[in-house]
């Protein structure tokens, strides 16, 4: 990666762990796009759009959204390259292999440049969904998320382990405390 542009960056980890927090922050830093395949189905289903409206009735149980809708989503943003064209963050997506299969071929020479997986003790996370007011976390749809975090998107970690793009870092503490883990983690992957 070089200095001209931001990372290509993945964020992993179990709800609640904070990734919407840390993602947003660093897009700001490096002055790209953060794409949350969660905010943008939050955001279709409240404009009416079908595929949001479709993509709720799943995220509603807690079930993931399928493959082919979450992939049509964001192979529509990486069509236009002048939304990633200096780098991103993406949050909430991968989160299975498949998905993580697409995301190679729909980035094509854009390769990725890291993939942090934010390690937060399940305790932690139970006790910050609690606090958080979105629909969908309720005790059944929180219970129902860890699950398909452990049996879907914890093989990633491995996945991305072997490709050696994968760097983990501690989630708990202050947020700033956090975000300087995650800027110290891609630091070692900028060049100059
Ligand atoms: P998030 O905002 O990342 O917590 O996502 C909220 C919900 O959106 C999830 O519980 C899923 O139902 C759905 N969702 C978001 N991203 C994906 C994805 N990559 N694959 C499947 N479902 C997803």
């Amino acid at each position: 990666m070089n200095s001209t542009r931001g990372p290509r960056l993945v964020l992993i980890g179990k709800q609640g762990a904070g990734k919407g927090t840390q993602a947003k922050r660093i897009a700001e830093r490096f002055h790209m796009q953060h794409l949350s395949t969660g905010q943008l189905f939050r955001d279709s289903a409240a404009a009416g759009i079908d595929a949001g409206l479709k993509a709720k009735k799943f995220m509603d149980r807690g079930d993931f959204v399928p493959d082919e809708i979450v992939i049509d989503v964001v192979e529509e943003r990486f069509a236009n390259p002048k939304e990633v064209e200096h780098g991103f963050v993406l949050d909430g997506f991968p989160r299975t292999e498949t998905q993580a299969v697409e995301l190679d071929r729909i980035l094509g020479s854009r390769t990725l440049d890291l993939v942090l997986n934010m390690e937060v003790p399940t305790e932690i996370v139970m006790a910050r969904l609690a606090s958080r007011k979105r629909e969908d976390d309720t005790e059944e749809g929180i219970r129902r998320r860890l699950e398909l975090y452990e049996t879907e998107t914890k093989p990633l970690v491995d996945f991305y382990d072997c490709l050696g793009l994968l760097v983990t870092v501690n989630g708990v503490g202050e947020e700033d405390e956090i975000f300087g883990r995650m800027l110290a983690a891609i630091e070692t992957r900028l060049t100059y």
